[in-house]
């Protein structure tokens, strides 16, 4: 893997939900399959216990038989060995050679200064030595009281064939209570592990898995005695818990969004306002910027902007377009009489006058200086202007505003410079306003008062 990528976890995707995990083997199961393997360990040892101590116990069983047999038969052996009756003798160890546990009788009669004569019988099919018990018994005889002779001995060997038919038996029997008592204590564990776990487990897991954020109320209820105090008690409180905490944090999160959701309403609210506020200001400063404060007349500035797209019109149209340059006569004597707030007043006369005059869509009148205004006449000629400029001067002259200090008139009177821009000679709108200016020095020069061009 290059050095600085991230370790990929080999782990399986968990599921999303947890009913989609795939049961595998039960709890209860598991345990009985355990249960299961350690009773047949167990009863493998107890089976092996079992028959070596059945073995042992048959052994005994069958020593005390040969011992009883000996007990029988020892006195009349020795009577018929005495006696020299050897039928007798055979007939009495055919006799125990018929018992059943009995395999192999050995006899041996003492003879003096020879070596002792051994007689043997044997059980037919019965195995010489091994596992099964051995008597050994000394024949003596008593003539008369007082007198005893050892004229003998026998050996009686068990029937091993014997001991393993009875342990057969025997071993069927434990090894069929051992399985079957093995099988009883795995049935019965699982019986009490299901009843006392894996149905309330089952049941938990169905609650979980059912559980949503509005099924959060409903409680855990494993439907058990109130007498059961044990881990299940403590599994069933900690999702009662669980589900109690989660219930309220999700409810704290509900309040917290419907707030969040309150609060964000109030401040787009308060942003739509606070932008329509802003959006007028912005509307009032625009035109602020654009109008002389003091008439509410367009400012220098704005007649800048206007004075350059009526003149792309104009040449675009083919039309004329003339300017008007107008200059209240003797206005710092006005001021010197009345007043400057009086002579502000006059101005905004002055400006009531412009717009009542040049009333025609696309005249455009301009404060451009202390008391100099601008007219924008689009599609007028300089005569048509020059009317114009008359009818302006001729309503001032209906207003009558009083002007003492004037040496033209008894009046506020303007005097009015004319001007049409001039394809062929100008080029630039700056030339046209040149000859307006000219033209009001020559109104000026003239007399005042008057309209030039
Ligand atoms: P002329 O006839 O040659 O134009 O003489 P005039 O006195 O009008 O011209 P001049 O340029 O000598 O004086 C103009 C005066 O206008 C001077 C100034 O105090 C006054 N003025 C300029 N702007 C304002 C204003 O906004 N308000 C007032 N009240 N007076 C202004
Ligand atoms: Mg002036
Ligand atoms: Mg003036």
């Amino acid at each position: 893997m290059p050095a600085g990528e991230p370790a990929v976890d080999a782990q399986p995707a968990a599921p999303d939900h947890p009913s989609d995990t795939v049961l595998g083997h039960s709890l209860g199961r598991k345990l009985v399959l355990a249960t299961l393997v350690f009773s047949l360990l167990f009863t493998g040892l107890s089976v092996a216990a079992r028959t070596w101590l059945a073995w042992q116990a048959n052994v005994a069983t069958m020593n005390t038989e040969l011992a009883l047999i000996g007990d029988v038969f020892q006195r009349a052996l020795a009577k018929a060995i005495w006696e020299m009756d050897r039928e007798d003798l055979l007939a009495h160890m055919a006799s125990m050679a018929q018992v059943q546990s009995v395999g192999r009788i050995e006899l041996r009669l003492r003879q003096s200064g020879r070596s002792p004569e051994v007689l043997q019988q044997r059980k037919p099919g019965a195995p010489e030595g091994g596992r099964a018990p051995t008597l050994q018994r000394e024949l003596s005889y008593s003539p008369y009281p007082g007198a005893v002779e050892v004229i003998g001995d026998f050996t009686l060997q068990g029937d091993e064939r014997l001991l393993w038919l009875r342990l057969r038996g025997e071993l069927l029997e434990i090894v069929l209570t051992q399985v079957l008592q093995s099988v009883l204590l795995a049935g019965l564990i699982m019986w009490l592990f299901h009843r006392s776990v894996t149905v309330h487990v089952r049941r938990i897991a169905r609650h979980l898995a059912t559980l949503t954020p509005e099924t959060l109320g409903r409680r855990l209820q494993l439907q058990r005695a109130a007498a059961h105090r044990d881990e299940l008690t403590l599994l069933e409180a900690g999702v009662n818990h669980l589900q109690g905490n989660l219930s309220d944090y999700l409810a704290r999160q509900h309040r917290d969004e419907r707030e969040l959701a309150a609060h964000r309403d109030r401040l787009a609210d308060l942003v739509d306002a606070k932008t329509t506020e802003l959006r007028a200001v912005n509307t009032r400063l625009e035109r602020l910027s654009r109008a002389d404060p003091l008439t509410d007349l367009a400012n220098r500035r704005h007649f800048d902007e206007v004075k350059e797209t009526e003149l792309r019109r104009a040449r675009r149209q083919q039309l004329p377009l003339s300017l008007l340059v107008c200059d209240v006569d003797y206005f710092k004597r006005y001021n010197d009489t009345y007043g400057h707030a009086h002579g502000d007043q006059c101005l905004q006369a002055v400006a009531d006058a412009l717009k009542q005059t040049f009333t025609r869509s696309g005249d455009f009148c301009a404060r451009i200086g202390g008391e100099e205004f601008a007219v924008l006449l689009p599609a007028l000629d300089a005569e048509q202007a020059v009317a114009a400029a008359e009818r302006l001067r001729a309503r001032l002259l209906q207003m009558g505003l009083p002007h003492t200090g004037s040496l033209v008139a008894l009046h506020v009177t303007l005097s009015i410079g004319v001007a049409q821009f001039d394809e062929e000679t100008m080029h630039r709108f700056d030339e046209l306003m040149q000859r307006a200016d000219e033209a009001l020095y020559r109104a000026k020069n003239r007399g005042r008062n008057r309209v030039s061009n």
